[in-house]
């Protein structure tokens, strides 16, 4: 039986987006999107229409429990199957007086790096020990790099999960990875974690020219890496066959 009783989650701020993949029910692509807000905390919901919501919007959606996931805070959007179409019915985002959708990033950017200062409390060995949904990470070492996608590699057993299937990721010769470190007191056997990206924009980019290693490997040029000007965070998510296994669903990076 499915679990059809519907709630709502109000003023959540979205913080970033799996890549679109096929939600089988419609027919159509849908993304996986993590919000927060101070008192409901991180929740991931799914699915969304591709083009649907941006990150740093607010929003109010009504949700259902899932019944096959059992990731802490997961949720989702109710009725989708039905209301694909017309999914504003339940994902609802916040407007200014003029009418046009809010930007927390551009209205009020020095609020969001405070918030993300803030959220970036987290080891990786945190989240996986309490097997939590999300949670951003201050790197002290960040080490972008491509992964032959040919070869049996990390990402494999992840290519079935719901939320990480990446459209043709077959197609994709080269996967962004990431290694870090954390900086805040971490318990992991190994202190280097190892993690494919899953951010939209990097597939976008390679997708121009898919086997060409040097253009690929410039999908990093924007993290601005070594660049002290920047600071970065990580926004790391679990999959659901694996929860102790998590995807980095955003490399947030400002000039400080
Ligand atoms: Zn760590």
């Amino acid at each position: 039986m499915e679990n059809t009783e519907s709630f709502s989650l109000k003023n959540m701020i979205v913080l970033g987006h799996g890549a679109p993949n096929q939600v089988k029910k419609v027919k159509d692509q849908g993304r996986c999107a993590c919000i927060w807000s101070e008192k409901t905390g991180f929740c991931r919901i799914y699915p969304i229409p591709h083009g649907y919501l941006y990150d740093w919007e607010i929003i109010d959606v009504e949700v259902r429990k899932p019944s096959n996931d059992g990731r802490e805070n997961t949720f989702i959007v109710y009725n989708y199957e039905k209301d694909w179409k017309k999914m504003y019915e339940h994902i609802k985002v916040h407007k200014n007086e003029k009418g046009n959708r809010i930007n927390l990033w551009k209205s009020r950017r020095q609020d969001c790096i405070d918030t993300l200062r803030l959220l970036a409390v987290d080891s990786f060995s945190d989240l996986r020990d309490n097997r939590r949904s999300f949670g951003i990470i201050k790197p002290s070492i960040i080490e972008p790099f491509l992964e032959n996608n040919r070869e049996k590699s990390i990402q494999q057993k992840t290519l079935l999960d719901f939320d990480n299937l990446i459209m043709n990721q077959k197609d994709y010769k080269w996967i962004p990875c990431i290694k870090y470190s954390c900086s805040t007191k971490c318990n992991a056997k190994n202190p280097i974690h190892k993690s494919k990206i899953v951010e939209w924009g990097c597939y976008v980019w390679m997708k121009k020219n898919p086997n060409n290693e040097e253009h690929c490997k410039k999908v990093f040029d924007n993290y601005h890496i070594n660049d002290n000007k920047y600071e970065h965070y990580l926004l790391i998510g679990n999959t659901r066959v694996h929860p102790k296994s998590y995807i980095i669903v955003k490399v947030l990076r400002f000039k400080k």
